[in-house]
């Protein structure tokens, strides 16, 4: 088949998509292993059947709603390209406001050390250390895959020398840690925040497609807050700044719980929608 041929009748099958054209291009260079501009300067080139078969899957999997950055396997996010798995939460373009924030926190800072809690595919850390060439970074996460997968995108894009990435819970991973340990300036974490009974609600293709675990929160999405405000007052330097991704309508909740562990609050930020996705807290 001509590769015009299979992306027209591709078009037509991806009603819900801004991009359909687009779209289908990019799924039928992914299943050919060319860059998706090949196809574009040789619309007319034969695809080889085995090649059908699998950009015929792609289609099938982005005709019922799975986003496009999953099937393909990777996702930009501050400019830079992230292989996402199965194992991490898809990034969203409103967490780079995390990254802005986190840059303006260490903005003073000579060698600034910043740990990413639940890092998934290490994108926020990694963004952070893309644009300050000094810093050094810790990402965590509970999940084995998702700390292979930030591995994989700080060694593709060159940061693996000042990244290091540790699996596990919370504080677990840090009970050890030295009495001389100095601290981390910045601790950004984009937390589960999804309430299973109240709270924010994910969309039909989050709720689907991003792991459970990267999600969900307890009752009313406040159960990792909870736990973070207690246990990252122990990792913080003097002066240390902590940057929080929250979801819709949780700022009150979860200022208060940082507070009553001793936070005060920085800053609110607003995400491209306008509703405030980031809080900045410093111990008093
Ligand atoms: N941002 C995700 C959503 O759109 C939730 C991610 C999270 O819980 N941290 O629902």
């Amino acid at each position: 088949m001509i590769a015009d041929t299979w992306i027209r009748a591709a078009v037509a099958r991806l009603n819900d998509v801004e991009r359909p054209r687009a779209e289908a291009r990019l799924l039928l260079a992914h299943a050919m292993r060319v860059p998706s501009e090949h196809l574009f300067s040789h619309p007319e080139i034969e695809i080889p059947n085995e090649f059908v078969i699998i950009a015929e899957d792609f289609l099938r999997r982005r005709a019922n709603g799975e986003p496009l950055s999953r099937i393909l396997g990777y996702r930009e996010f501050w400019s830079l390209v992230f292989a996402i798995g199965q194992e991490v939460l898809d990034p969203r373009p409103d967490t780079e406001i995390l990254v802005e924030a986190g840059l303006d926190a260490i903005a003073g800072l000579q060698t600034p050390y910043i740990l990413d809690l639940g890092t998934g595919s290490g994108c926020i850390l990694l963004a952070l250390l893309s644009e300050r060439k000094s810093a050094l970074g810790l990402g965590l996460d509970r999940s084995k895959g998702a700390c292979k997968n930030a591995l994989l995108n700080s060694q593709r894009l060159g940061l693996s020398n000042r990244a290091q990435f540790v699996c596990g819970d919370w504080a677990e991973a840090f009970s050890n840690i030295g009495n001389g340990f100095p601290g981390f300036d910045l601790v950004v974490s984009n937390p589960p925040y999804v309430g299973t009974v109240n709270g924010p609600r994910p969309d039909k293709a989050t709720e689907q497609f991003d792991p459970p675990s990267a999600l969900y929160a307890g009752p009313d999405g406040l159960d990792a807050y909870g736990e973070l405000a207690l246990q990252i007052p122990a990792l913080l330097a003097p002066g240390g700044v902590v940057v929080i991704e929250i979801g819709e309508g949780q700022s009150a909740a979860v200022t208060k719980l940082f507070e009553q562990a001793g936070f005060i609050r920085q800053r609110e930020l607003n995400d491209i929608g306008n509703r405030v996705r980031c809080l900045t807290f410093k111990l008093a």
